[in-house]
Parts: C-alpha cells; structure tokens; sequence
C-alpha cells in the first residue's frame, strides 16, 4: 500500500481547468512536530496557531490546477463566524 498523501484533506470543488466538479486535496496539518516544539518551548503555541490558521490552497486531484471553488468542504462546519 502507497501511504503518499498519508496528510491529506479531501473535498470536491469546480476546477476551472477540467471544467468540472473533481475531487481537490491540499496538505493537512502535522500537528506532530508543533505539539514537540510547544511542550518544549512553551511560545512556540504561538507558530502552531499560525500555521493552522494558515489559508490552504485546494489543488485539483485531476490536472493539479489550484481550485478555489469548493462544493463541500467537511472542514468548513464549525468555522462559521
Ligand atoms: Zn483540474
């Protein structure tokens, strides 16, 4: 088994590119390394929220074009304002 993309979310969004709805992926998160620095460092917390709030650019699984329209995003509840 492959394990490339092991760090991936997934969503299906409209790539201008394919010229149809495609299934769209970007990096995830490695929450790892930032919860090691925070424990020892203490601040580094302050780089870890950073990066999480980091906008992430959704990629096209198809053509790899970036997708900005996004159909469902599982990671859009609960960000509401
Ligand atoms: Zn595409």
């Amino acid at each position: 088994m492959k394990v490339h993309f092991s760090r991936l979310d997934e969503a299906s969004g409209y790539c201008g590119k394919c010229l149809k709805q495609v299934p769209v992926g970007r990096p995830g998160i490695r929450h790892g390394p930032h919860l090691i620095l925070t424990l020892l460092t203490g601040f580094w917390a302050i780089f870890w929220i950073r990066d999480a709030r980091r906008p992430r650019p959704w990629q096209c699984l198809e053509c790899g074009a970036e997708v900005y329209k996004i159909m469902s995003d599982p990671f859009a509840k609960g960000e509401q304002r």
